[in-house]
C-alpha cells in the first residue's frame, strides 16, 4: 500500500513492480484500471555517461522524454534512445552507440554523429 490515493475512483494505489520498474496500481483492480507512475524514483540509465561517466537519467519535458546526464548543465549529453557501452566506429567520433529500430530494421544509431549500421542478432 501507499499513501497514494486513486483519483478515479478513490480507492488506496499499491505499489507493484512492472517492466519498467515501479509504479502504482488501484487497489480496486480490476474494476478500476487506474495507474500512476512512481515520480519519487528516478530511472537510471545502466550505461554510464559517455561524455563524462556520470549517471543517465530519464527526464521528462514537455518537448518529449530524454536521457540526459546528472552533471546537466555542466555535461550537456542529451540522447532519446538509452546508449550502450558501443562507440561509433568513424573516425574522430567515438560517440555512443544506442540500439534502436529505424525502419522496422534494428540499428545502432550512434548518439552523435547519427551514422546508423545495422545491428546484428546474436543467437536465433
Ligand atoms: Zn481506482
Ligand atoms: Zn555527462
Ligand atoms: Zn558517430
Amino acid at each position: 500500500m501507499s499513501e497514494e490515493v486513486c483519483d478515479k475512483c478513490g480507492s488506496a494505489m499499491v505499489v507493484k513492480n512492472g517492466r519498467n520498474g515501479k509504479f502504482l496500481a488501484c487497489s480496486g483492480y480490476p474494476k478500476c484500471k487506474n495507474t500512476k507512475t512512481l515520480n519519487q524514483e528516478t530511472k537510471y540509465s545502466e550505461v554510464p555517461c559517455p561524455e563524462c561517466g556520470g549517471k543517465l537519467l530519464w527526464r521528462q519535458s514537455r518537448r518529449g522524454a530524454f536521457w540526459g546526464c546528472e552533471h546537466y548543465p555542466k555535461c550537456k549529453f542529451i540522447s532519446k534512445f538509452e546508449p550502450s557501452d558501443k562507440k561509433c566506429e568513424i573516425e574522430g567520433c567515438g560517440g555512443a552507440l544506442a540500439p534502436r529500430t529505424y525502419r522496422n530494421k534494428e540499428v545502432y544509431e550512434c548518439v552523435k554523429c547519427k551514422d546508423r549500421t545495422p545491428r546484428e542478432e546474436s543467437g536465433e
